[in-house]
């Protein structure tokens, strides 16, 4: 067959595959948001029908045949196609390394152990979780000797996956260097006395804060022709594409600040997904380049954008217009350390800048030791207790707070939590470059924040998955990634805030 023949072939498959994608993707999106409780069950057998057909069609001889074939001429395929056609081939020849029952009872493993994780964590009943979370530790070890190879072993198997390029050895560097530098740092702020009590007891308006965050998706220049915001339980974005992205936030009365920053949090997603080259859309290498990368794009705009003092210069005034009683007696010189406030506390997801990345540091030990080691799963909330101890230098006073919190395990996702810290490491990397095109200060006292935007779109984001992150991060920054910009950032900012 002729290579245009087989090209075409691939298109087809492709935009079928695509079109299955998105149907998808919006009933996801739908029970995530709006569909009545009622109507999951049903919903669920449309999904399933949906599913199976996708993975007819990944599985079919046909497609499998036609990916090889158009492997086997990587050197004659236009640049787009050849980077597309490597990382399929190399998804799908993984897929086939793993024989199909055990899939098939890897996926109804994990859509049990996710109302027992629920159940567990609810009921603080470590216990009740134990058998399950033993099976899919056990499915992960096998899983792992099917994919390792003459590079790749044991958990770096699953760190690849997960971003590709980052290992135990690259991981175990950047985490030894958090231990020596940013451990004491935060033993030393714990140490000082501290008030939080700025909005104790005080109430924010909702409709006033949806307000706020239109205001916010202006300044951020988030493009409501492609995309929109809905509420739900658990802040995210998804989308297809440059032309369809969503993201999701919540409102609390009581807590205006976790409001504000999961919402400019989403909008570093979204920002990355509309700034990818739209002729990426139809391939299967438009989007973010990794887990990390993403990660790295929402921090930068959560973290090292919007928890700056000069972001806040500018936009507080505004907020304050909404909450003219509420933060009368609050200056911006307050209200910046408040939102900058280190504490060390159980919860991963409502931690801070500082100490956010010593509650990854534990589960990326763990993780470790359950896959590379024979360490019993009775075992593991001491270990975890023992880490937090050491790491944040607090009590865990159960289960619930402490190994149970998370989702991840139960979903099967090992290795995934590591690239969160990364992501931040990412960001500190690419601001030191940014400072060197751009006056970063100035930019983002601005009333919008159309440099930064354009600076991220040209060296990142126009990119798509079109780019491994090594290759993303050289491009970005001129060099490989090094954690120890993100050290000393983190060591710059925090000693100013805490006069160390
Ligand atoms: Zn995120």
């Amino acid at each position: 067959m002729e290579l245009k023949q087989v090209i075409k072939t691939y298109v087809d498959y492709r935009t079928k595959m695509q079109a299955l994608g998105y149907a998808s993707y919006i009933i996801s999106w739908d029970s995530e948001t709006e569909a009545p409780v009622g109507c999951l069950e049903e919903r669920s057998k449309q999904v399933g029908v949906l599913s199976e057909m996708s993975y007819s069609l990944e599985r079919s001889n046909e497609y499998i045949e036609t990916v090889k074939k158009l492997y086997e001429n990587l050197d004659s395929l236009e640049d787009v196609l050849k980077v597309e056609i490597k990382k399929v081939y190399k998804d799908l020849m993984n897929s086939l390394k793993v024989p199909m029952e055990e899939l098939v009872e890897y996926s109804i493993l994990i859509s049990k152990a996710q109302s027992i994780w629920a159940d567990a964590k609810v009921n603080n009943d470590y216990k009740k979780f134990e058998p399950i979370l033993d099976e899919i530790i056990k499915f992960n070890k096998r899983y792992v000797k099917y994919l390792e190879t003459d590079e790749l072993k044991g958990y770096d198997v699953l760190l690849d996956m997960y971003e590709e390029g980052m290992t135990k050895e690259k991981y175990d560097k950047f985490f030894s260097l958090l231990k020596s530098e940013i451990v004491p740092l935060v033993h030393k702020i714990n140490k000082l006395e501290q008030s939080n009590n700025l909005f104790k007891n005080k109430l924010f308006d909702i409709n006033k804060q949806k307000e706020f965050a239109e205001y916010i998706m202006d300044v951020m220049g988030f493009d409501k022709s492609r995309g929109l915001i809905k509420e739900s339980e658990h802040p995210f974005t998804s989308g297809y594409g440059t032309s369809d992205v969503r993201i999701t936030t919540h409102y609390y009365e009581d807590l205006l600040i976790s409001s504000i920053f999961s919402c400019i949090h989403e909008l570093g997603h979204a920002t990355y997904e509309q700034q990818c080259n739209p002729i990426l859309d139809e391939t299967l290498v438009g989007g973010g380049a990794s887990m990390a990368m993403h990660e790295s794009q929402s921090r930068f705009y959560e973290n090292i954008v919007g928890r700056s003092y000069e972001f806040w210069e500018r936009h507080y005034p505004k907020l304050q217009s909404f909450f003219k009683e509420e933060l009368k007696d609050v200056s911006l010189e307050d209200f910046y350390k408040h939102v900058n406030n280190v504490e060390c506390s159980l919860i991963r997801t409502e931690a801070d800048e500082l100490t956010y990345p010593l509650h990854i540091m534990v589960r990326y030990e763990i993780e470790k030791l359950i896959i590379e080691s024979d360490v019993d799963v009775c075992e593991l909330p001491t270990i975890w207790n023992n880490l937090y101890k050491e790491y944040l230098g607090i009590d865990v006073p159960s289960d619930k707070e402490g190994i149970l919190q998370d989702v991840h395990w139960a979903g099967g996702s090992f290795g995934y939590f590591p690239t969160y810290a990364l992501g931040s490491a990412y960001g500190a990397q690419m601001l030191d470059a940014m400072k060197k095109d751009l006056d970063f200060e100035k930019e983002i006292n601005k009333p919008n924040l159309k440099a930064i935007n354009e600076w991220l779109k040209e060296h990142i984001h126009i990119y798509g998955a079109t780019k491994n992150p090594d290759e993303l991060i050289n491009i970005a920054t001129g060099m490989s990634f090094d954690a120890t910009y993100y050290v000393e950032y983190l060591k710059n900012k925090f000693s100013k805030l805490y006069n160390l």
